[in-house]
């Protein structure tokens, strides 16, 4: 029985049925994972195996009843684990064991679910390719000269190299969209506090949401129905307790859906082709749908990294060599250590970031800054698109405008992911097509806040009368 060829939900239907045991699959998990896609920073094998006996015990005795009891998780290796190292792919943190567990963990664990392992990933989640990480970029399992996307590029890759199951991941803007897109897998970005952040390192908090990485929008929303609620340990934490992830009544016939005409426009042909001939399918499904123009497209980007890279700039202050990080030898006073702990410890991008984020700050409250720029375009991004959302239950948009670039390319692919995150909005990215040279292509799905069930029953259902989630890469 291969695992690497089942869901999640598969897998934890197998174990209910008693037809394969937990140890097995941690067996099976690490005796078969030669990290193909250098996807993953740390194997969790000793505490896997551990665990794997535990959790059999707790299912025989009936304790743990939960859909994906039993199945083995990969966590981007920014997500708290304790006394596991969780390096946020950063020479900075390379010896960082954290005191406590991410709350998405804790519930991972107490739903029966297992670690595998620490994924790789853009250092501090800022990047879209995977090339910022320490420890090297992660392999397209579908092209190895190309990008798998990120910043959770390990989620996506361990995935689709048939070497991880079901993953979580970050999406600070498009980190878990644009990786599911470029590696043919299915995507969420829960609303802002459907999903406590207690334990993700941030990077840009208001806009940071924990994320679901999956082969389909079934075990999407079986993850989802685990992590998602209320948590005292994060004041920002939204309940779940309306949300019917998988709602067995759904019926396409009545969803209004407006297709972004303009996105279409602005995308390769290729992949404005491959999306209409998706949208053409929900329609032949029954879903109504409408072409529409919403005027925000230039100014998405320009926003993002404005108010992201102020956030970051005042997060990554706390990486001083003292109380986080990494420690330089002879230094003799506090500031020489925190300039030489930051200086050899953070590569280009976080640098960046930083020396951009304080730029921004340095006169944000001056009238034509900036800062009240961005937090105008902010404003005027959102009365957009909830005004069409105020028509539409779901808005369309191409996931990327391109393919999955390659390795050697320096090309902007998130430009329509960033909408949600600055506005807290839910988004999915499903997978739609290939190219002609056997690319994947995502489609992008966006409702209004707490519509995340509306995604996935939406995704499921088109998910159910095609085949594009199940083609999986030669590798
Ligand atoms: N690519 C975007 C950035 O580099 C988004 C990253 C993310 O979502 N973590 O900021």
């Amino acid at each position: 029985m291969d695992i690497f060829n089942m869901t999640a939900t598969q897998i934890g239907q197998k174990i209910q049925n008693r037809e394969i045991s937990c140890p097995e699959i941690v067996n099976y998990f690490f005796k078969n994972n030669k990290n193909k896609s250098n996807s993953y920073i740390l194997f969790t094998e000793e505490y896997a195996y551990e665990k794997a006996k535990e959790i059999q015990e707790k299912i025989d005795k009936k304790q743990i009843l939960s859909k994906l009891a039993g199945a083995i998780v990969s966590l981007k290796d920014n997500l708290c684990t304790k006394d596991i190292t969780t390096t946020c792919a950063s020479k900075m943190l390379l010896n960082f064991s954290p005191s406590y567990n991410a709350t998405v963990f804790n519930k991972l664990e107490n739903a029966g679910l297992i670690l595998g392992g620490k994924l790789n990933m853009d250092e501090f989640a800022m990047g879209d390719t995977g090339k910022t990480s320490y420890f090297g970029a992660c392999k397209n399992p579908w092209d190895i000269n190309r990008t798998t996307g990120g910043s959770s590029s390990g989620c996506a890759s361990s995935i689709a190299s048939k070497e991880a199951i079901i993953s979580l991941g970050s999406d600070t803007g498009g980190s878990t969209r644009q990786p599911s897109a470029f590696c043919s897998l299915t995507g969420l970005k829960p609303t802002y506090g459907l999903v406590s952040r207690y334990g993700l390192v941030s990077f840009a908090p208001d806009f940071d949401q924990i994320a679901p990485i999956t082969k389909d929008a079934i075990d999407c929303a079986n993850i989802m129905e685990i992590i998602s609620g209320v948590d005292e340990k994060d004041n920002t934490t939204l309940s779940s307790k309306y949300l019917n992830f998988i709602d067995e009544n759904f019926d396409i016939k009545n969803i209004k859906i407006g297709v972004c005409k303009n996105f279409l426009d602005y995308s390769k042909n290729e992949i404005s082709t491959i999306v209409e001939n998706a949208i053409k399918i929900l329609e032949n499904l029954g879903a109504k749908i409408q072409y529409i123009d919403i005027d925000i497209i230039q100014y998405g980007m320009p926003t993002y990294q404005i108010l992201s890279s102020a956030m970051a700039t005042s997060n990554m202050a706390r990486y001083d060599g003292l109380t986080y990080g990494f420690k330089p030898k002879n230094s003799t006073n506090f500031d020489e250590l925190c300039i030489n702990s930051r200086t050899n410890s953070f590569g280009v991008e976080v640098k960046k970031r930083i020396v951009f984020g304080n730029l921004i700050l340095q006169n944000k409250d001056k009238e034509n800054s900036y800062y009240k720029m961005a937090l105008n375009s902010k404003k005027y991004i959102k009365d957009k698109i909830l005004s069409a959302l105020n028509e539409y239950n779901i808005l369309l948009t191409p996931t990327t405008p391109t393919e999955p670039i390659l390795l050697t390319e320096d090309v902007e692919t998130d430009t329509f992911l960033v909408f949600a995150n600055i506005i807290g909005i839910p988004a999915m990215s499903i997978p739609c097509g290939f190219t002609k040279n056997g690319l994947p292509v995502g489609m992008q799905l966006i409702s209004k806040h707490l519509n995340d069930d509306l995604l996935l029953n939406t995704a499921i259902y088109f998910q159910k009368h095609t085949d594009f989630h199940l083609k999986t890469a030669k590798i």
